[in-house]
């Protein structure tokens, strides 16, 4: 017979509300009715406060024990409805996070679970050619002829796929929904609805097999699958510059571990997920894999989660927040340009991808395989002390050969009068290639970079009056806040001492175009900043604008020299390669490096050959002599041992501490007391180092004040623990104006 009085049983739960004081599980009694569907993980609806208003919480653990009196102990109410169990491992993660990187519990649940609401049926829209090949090739080059570019290239893509993903089509094709109506109505194609989310491009038609692999890359494959078949899980450097093959190799071991049962993550900065990337991946894996990206709704990106953990797909493509993805039998994380400052998370738990990577990897049972071209700093020191496996692909497989490297110092041009923004080599550079037709790309070191307006008789400088930092000078005579989009009339005296010498220093994009169509006013310009990108897919359209020979020089920032190739272009000019040096943080030589050694890879990628221009006011920099010569390895040794003296990261760890406050005075107070907290904490003699506090390197956003300590320490564990001392502090003070977040191994200064 069955016992009537089976022991009470209580479920710890965490109510999905955003305040930090809730980061703590409530419990709830589990009624009779769901004790055996209960499981860790699964959302449910919970009497909440004192008006017992229902909210939503997730279990994170049952017990048969409580603290409290049972008699007040509420009632769980029901599962969420339509909720699929999130997996145990999921919860687990997100306690990892937390304790590594802090922050509430919720904030890390919301990072693993970002969609967890289900939504209503999916519908999926696909893009089907409906005429037959051969009047469709007519009507396409028709289309080229008349010049109707976006018709044209859908239907290119269309003659040979047959079929495509509607958002591929608006978003990575950027072809407008107007065009797709045009061809709609002419019967050429048509729009196809369906009810559940899969990827419609017909694999049996157009399935890819990989190329014969080269030797070298064969030996990576080869090695990483005998570790595998061994049992051994590991981390995997392969360092190889662009076009040397990586992307063949991934692909490679996904199909190894794909066969083996397993699914794989991959994923690529969202800025080189572009069109050609992701069709690469459809050709090969077909409706067995899904992209993740921000254009995806969260009902959608929840779908692809229940598709990934129900088995319906094996690979998933996504930038960062892919990562989560719950796969039931992981076997293999790529993490492509491993370098890329966006893998780091800006928002609490500012979690890093790859060491994150390597945790889910452990606990799943997965290898993780990094990919550069110029390795982080931490990745190669790794690899130098044998905790990763590193493999080198040297050649570029798609032709074309390294570019000619010119160093143009600034200064010596100044000396030689020349007043202008283009150094002598640079001006004969750009002429010569307008002749030829061929194609240029002019690149802006934005980072740090102030186009600001000062008085020249009393020094003041324009500020935004929210945040800290420098106007800077638009056209049409504005002045615009980079940070919170303030924005007021320019001004012709300056406002402290009435002078009228107050004036721009112009040197931003804008004045670089300008500058361009004084000096060669028959040259088509196009420029892409973030000016110029705000409109959604505009992105997109400029680079395939210049990609199809609309423009003979690209002006921009970093945003250009990611993604795309363009074969015609023989000539890449770095206006000043200084400016990210300046910012005053351990990784701005790093940070110059890549982007000096990827804007001068974009070079010469097609049958011609390339010439880049440096031009700086320190040709002298370590980082960029190593950048000019293309050479990874000598810049490494000299930033590791700059890294190692200041017992920066990787040689060390470094938690930034970050105080926000509504008021100065109490922000620079809390800033003090924490502060003197952690250097009063014990420790063993010089085991740690604090720095600070002090105002932040912008003391100001959106009329937030900041403040910033760092501790430095050998010992990570330690920093979590200071951490976790800091928090608990921080939770008995009750703070209502101020907030403090953490960051381990900052990426940039604060
Ligand atoms: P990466 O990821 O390093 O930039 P990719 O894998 O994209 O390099 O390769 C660059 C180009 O070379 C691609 O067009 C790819 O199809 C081609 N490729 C890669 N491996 C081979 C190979 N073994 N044989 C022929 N072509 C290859
Ligand atoms: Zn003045
Ligand atoms: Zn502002």
């Amino acid at each position: 017979m069955q016992d009537m009085h089976e022991k009470d049983l209580y479920a710890d739960i965490i109510i999905d509300i955003a305040h930090e004081k809730v980061d703590r599980p409530f419990q709830y009694r589990i009624p009779q009715s769901l004790r055996e569907k209960l499981e860790v993980g699964m959302s449910v609806n919970v009497p909440f406060g004192k008006g017992n208003t229902m909210r939503k919480g997730y279990v994170m653990g049952i017990s048969d024990k409580t603290d409290y009196d049972p008699a007040k102990i509420k009632n769980l109410h029901s599962i969420a409805k339509g909720d699929v169990s999130a997996e145990n491992r999921m919860i687990k993660l997100a306690a990892w996070l937390r304790r590594t990187y802090g922050g509430t519990m919720i904030q890390a649940l919301k990072t693993v679970m970002p969609a967890k609401q289900s939504v209503k049926t999916l519908e999926k829209k696909t893009v089907v050619l409906r005429w037959d090949r051969q009047e469709a090739e007519e009507y396409y080059f028709q289309c080229i002829k008349k010049n109707r570019k976006a018709q044209a290239r859908l239907l290119k893509e269309l003659l040979e796929l047959q079929s495509l993903p509607y958002h591929l089509v608006t978003s990575k094709l950027n072809v407008s929904g107007t065009v797709i109506k045009t061809l709609e109505n002419q019967g050429i194609i048509k729009v196809e609805t369906q009810e559940y989310y899969r990827n419609p491009i017909k694999m049996s038609e157009t399935k890819q097999e990989g190329k014969n692999l080269s030797e070298s890359q064969k030996h990576i494959v080869r090695e990483i699958m005998a570790d595998y078949d061994k049992g051994q899980r590991q981390t995997y450097l392969i360092h190889g510059i662009t076009g040397s093959g990586k992307t063949e190799v991934y692909m490679k071991l996904i199909e190894e571990v794909v066969a083996r049962g397993k699914q794989a993550i991959v994923l690529i900065p969202e800025i080189a997920l572009t069109y050609q990337t992701v069709v690469r991946f459809y050709k090969r894996f077909g409706d067995r894999v899904s992209v993740m990206n921000s254009t995806l709704s969260d009902g959608e990106k929840f779908d692809q989660c229940r598709r990934a953990a129900e088995g319906d797909i094996d690979v998933i493509i996504g930038p960062r927040s892919a990562l989560f993805t719950p796969f039931p039998d992981l076997g293999l994380i790529v993490i492509d340009e491993e370098h890329e400052g966006t893998y780091k998370s800006e928002s609490s738990p500012k979690y890093h991808a790859r060491e994150t990577a390597e945790e889910i990897a452990r606990v799943s049972g997965a290898s993780v395989v990094l990919g550069s071209a110029t390795p982080s700093i931490e990745a190669y020191y790794r690899a130098k002390q044998q905790k990763y496996k590193m493999f080198r692909l040297t050649e570029r497989l798609t032709g074309g050969h390294l570019p000619k490297v010119y160093v143009a110092d600034l200064r010596e041009e100044l000396k030689n009068g020349n007043r202008s923004i283009f150094s002598m080599k640079m001006q004969e550079l750009i002429e010569d290639r307008l002749q030829k037709g061929q194609q240029i790309m002019l690149f802006l070191n934005r980072r740090g970079y102030a186009g600001f307006i000062s008085c020249r008789e009393c020094g003041h400088v324009m500020k935004c009056p929210h945040c800290d930092v420098s106007l800077s000078e638009h056209r049409g005579g504005k002045l615009v806040c980079h940070y919170c989009g303030y924005e007021q009339p320019a001004v012709n005296r300056c406002p402290k001492c009435g002078s009228k010498y107050i004036s721009g220093f112009r040197a931003g994009t804008q004045q670089i175009e300008e500058k361009l169509k004084e000096k060669y006013p028959q040259a088509r310009v196009l420029r892409m900043d973030a000016d110029t990108t705000k409109k959604k897919d505009s992105y997109e359209e400029i680079l395939s604008a210049f990609a199809n020979g609309e423009a003979d020089v690209l002006i921009g920032t970093q945003m250009i020299v990611k993604g795309h190739d363009f074969p015609n272009v023989t000539m890449v000019g770095i206006i000043a390669a200084d400016m990210s040096l300046s910012v005053g943080d351990y990784r701005a030589g790093e940070r110059t490096f890549q982007l000096l050694t990827q804007a001068a890879g974009r070079a010469g990628r097609g049958q011609n050959p390339g010439e880049v221009v440096i031009q700086t006011y320190q040709p002298e920099h370590y980082s960029v002599v190593h950048a000019a010569a293309q050479d990874y390895e000598s810049f490494y040794e000299e930033e590791i041992l700059y890294r190692e003296l200041l017992q920066y990261p990787p040689a060390a760890h470094m938690m930034a501490v970050q105080i926000f406050a509504k008021e100065e005075a109490a922000g620079y107070e809390l800033s003090n007391k924490l502060g003197n907290f952690s250097k009063g904490l014990p420790q063993k003699p010089g085991e740690m180092m604090i720095i600070g506090p002090a105002a932040a390197s912008i003391g100001k956003i959106n009329d937030v004040f900041r403040f910033v300590f760092y501790v430095k320490c050998g010992n990570y564990d330690k920093l979590v623990e200071v951490k976790d001392l800091l928090e608990e502090e921080i939770q008995k003070m009750q703070l209502k104006r101020e907030s403090v977040q953490f960051d381990f191994d900052p990426m940039s200064a604060f």
